[in-house]
Parts: structure tokens; sequence; C-alpha cells
């Protein structure tokens, strides 16, 4: 699976297929309206240069929001934790029709952490 941003500056591979996509509730997810497919780091390739991402890293530190510079698209959050092995990219960026083939799970990030489905 392949994504990329508006412009192309930043585009991720995934080697592996997500089991479903994740819609949360979260402060920052709600506002980027971003579809997640949480997937293990090894499994993912971003290619980018390395300043073609702005990172944002809010309250607790544990992940890095990562949107293009040139477009603005949000494209993966990197995992900030030593021990953290999983990450996941915004499967807004991939071509059209391919969120339909998955199944969106409703997340609460914003109060419980649990799936609401
Ligand atoms: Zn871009």
């Amino acid at each position: 699976m392949i994504g990329s941003c508006h412009c192309g500056d930043v585009r991720f591979e995934l080697s592996e297929s997500p089991k479903f996509l994740v819609d949360c509730n979260c402060s920052i997810c709600r506002r980027l309206g971003a579809l997640w497919a949480h997937v293990p780091i090894e499994s993912v390739q971003i290619v980018a240069s390395k300043d073609a991402t702005l990172k944002y890293i809010q309250g607790s530190k544990t992940l890095a929001t990562h949107s293009c510079a040139t477009c603005g698209c949000t494209t993966h959050w990197e995992n900030l934790q030593p021990d953290g092995n999983i990450m996941a990219v915004n499967f807004r960026m991939c071509d059209a029709g391919t969120i339909e083939n998955y199944q969106i799970r409703k997340f609460d990030g914003a109060e419980t952490w649990q799936f609401i489905d």
C-alpha cells in the first residue's frame, strides 16, 4: 500500500496491510480528520527528505505527528517511546477509493482509550 501527500514530497509504503483503520476523537486526530493505519514500524518505509516534514509533538510527548512542509498534508505519526514498535500512517493519503476497502473503527482517544464500536 502506498500513500502520498498532495504535492508528493512525502510518501509512504507499507509492506503489510492493516486489519482496519482508526478514526480517533482525540484533540489532534479530530482536527486532522485522519484515518490511521497502525502498523509495525519495520513494515513502513517513509520516503521523504529530512526537511520535508514538519513535526508536531504534543502533551505527553509519546508521538510526533508529521505533515508535509510544502502542502500541509498529515502523512504519519512517529513513535517517540523508546520501546515503541508501532507507528501509524494516514490512509487519507492513499489513492481515491482505498479507504472504502477497509473497516473503519472508532477509537475514543479523548477519554476512555477504548474502541467504541
Ligand atoms: Zn506535500
